[in-house]
Formats: C-alpha cells, structure tokens, sequence
C-alpha cells in the first residue's frame, strides 16, 4: 500500500502542497486531477523521491520512505516528457540500470521480450527514439517502467501528447495491464473521462488542498462542493 500522513511542500517560502492524506491498498488505482499547477506533479515526485518534503510522511508498503534514494523506493515513473536516453536504442532505454542491478545478459532480453510483447514494440527495438512517433515511445516509456516490476507506478499525464484515438487505445492498454499485474498505480491526468474509466479512487487536487477523495462514483455523483463538481462535469 501507499500511505501519504500530513504532507506538506514548500519551494522557497511557497507552499506547494499543504497537508495531503491519502491512502492507496495494494493493486488499487488511484487518479490524481486537478488544474495546472495545483501541485500533482509535486506531489509524484515527493512519492518517487526525486523532491525533498517539508514535513509529513511517505509510507510504501508501511515503511517510512524518509531519506531514501529513489532507486531504493521500488517504484517506477512515467514522465509526463517521456524522459528517453536519446542515443540509446529502444531495447537499450528499457533494459538501462539492469545491468547495475547485476541482471544477467540473458534474464535481462527475456524482460526485454516480455514487456515489449504486452507494449507491441518488439519491432521498435532497435531504434532509437528519434525515429518513434510519440505513441510509440510513450509505450517504450511505460516499458522501461514496467521492467522493474516496481510495487508502485506513478504515471504523469502519460496520455497528454497523444491523438485522440491512441488516447483512446492506451487508455484500455492500460487498464488491461492494470488488471494483469495488480501493481499499485497513482496516475495524474487532466482528462475526467480518464479519471472515471481507469481509477479506483479519485483524489482531487485545488492549489495544495485535497478537495475530495473517494469513488469514482462518490466524486461524480457526490461532489463534495462546487469546485469538484464543476471539475468532474457531475450532473447538476
Ligand atoms: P500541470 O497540470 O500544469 O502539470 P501540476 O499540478 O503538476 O501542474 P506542479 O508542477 O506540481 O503542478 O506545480 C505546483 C506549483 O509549484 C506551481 O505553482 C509551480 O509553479 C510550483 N513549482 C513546481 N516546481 C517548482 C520548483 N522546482 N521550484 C519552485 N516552484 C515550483
Ligand atoms: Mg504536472
């Protein structure tokens, strides 16, 4: 499970996020939504480590993540840019760090093989990402993320770049995969729709403040106040 306690993020003298609980049971899916620059952004990146919090608690699997490096945290992000190595190849961007991980040649093409079968890039794999439409390498982003088989994934407006049909097709990828791997998944979005197909439990963000959390049912048809409403699109 994921477990955030009271958390709070200053930049400077501005606070960011001003005291989120959340709570996430294993295999459970939770959305994150909200407008630009609410903080949801902030908010993953305290979970991946990659942002120092000011105070509150981050518990993976009932551990204190306080002070550990983001590799030791077993999670994976998708970044809203991608975040490819452009002079790797595809197989070479999805298998980085195994080898530093002391994964054998052999074990490492066998993941190789396994994620981009689920993804179907297995014929992209010797290209870089230059020569990728953006589906593509947004699918070889998920795929370097998938390999790790992390306890949490935390995706940042992995769609946001994508036409609308391939939205449409990732989004059902992604559920599928959700479904087949029971991880845990904390994923940003913009898209309502998005929220209400894929999540578990929806959080709704407002300048650092957690406005609703609960059921997609519970925040489309029982919007805590106008805010949410209006956000969601509830009926009136
Ligand atoms: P978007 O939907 O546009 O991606 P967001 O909800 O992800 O927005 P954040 O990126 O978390 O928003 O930003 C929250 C606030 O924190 C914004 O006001 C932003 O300007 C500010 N902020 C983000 N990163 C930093 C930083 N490194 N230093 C100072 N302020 C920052
Ligand atoms: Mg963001």
């Amino acid at each position: 499970s994921l477990k955030i306690k009271n958390l709070h993020k200053s930049y400077s003298s501005v606070e960011v996020l001003k005291g989120i609980d959340l709570e996430i049971e294993d295999g459970g899916f939770l959305v994150l939504v909200g407008p630009s620059g609410c903080g949801k952004s902030t908010l993953l990146n305290t979970i991946a480590g990659l942002e120092d919090i000011t105070s509150g608690e981050i518990l993976i699997g009932g551990n204190s993540v306080a002070g550990l490096h983001p590799s030791k945290r077993d999670i994976a992000m998708v970044f809203q840019s991608y975040a490819l190595y452009p002079n790797m190849t595809v197989a070479q961007n999805i298998s980085f760090g195994m080898d530093i991980r002391g994964i054998d040649k052999a074990e490492q093409k066998k993941a190789i093989d396994n994620v981009s079968s689920i993804l179907q890039i297995g014929e992209l794999l010797d290209r870089k990402p230059s020569q990728l439409s953006g589906g593509q390498r947004q699918r070889v982003a998920m795929g370097r993320a998938l390999v790790r088989d992390p306890q949490v994934f935390l995706f940042d407006e992995p769609l946001s770049n994508l036409d609308a049909k391939l939205r449409v097709d990732m989004r059902t990828e992604i559920k599928r995969l959700h479904a087949r791997m029971g991880t845990t998944i904390v994923y940003v979005t913009h898209d309502q729709i998005e929220a209400l197909t894929l999540a578990t439990k929806i959080a709704v963000l407002k300048d650092g403040i957690l406005q609703q959390f609960g059921t997609p049912d519970e925040v489309y048809n029982d919007p805590k106040n106008v805010f949410v409403a209006t956000f969601m699109g509830s009926p009136s």
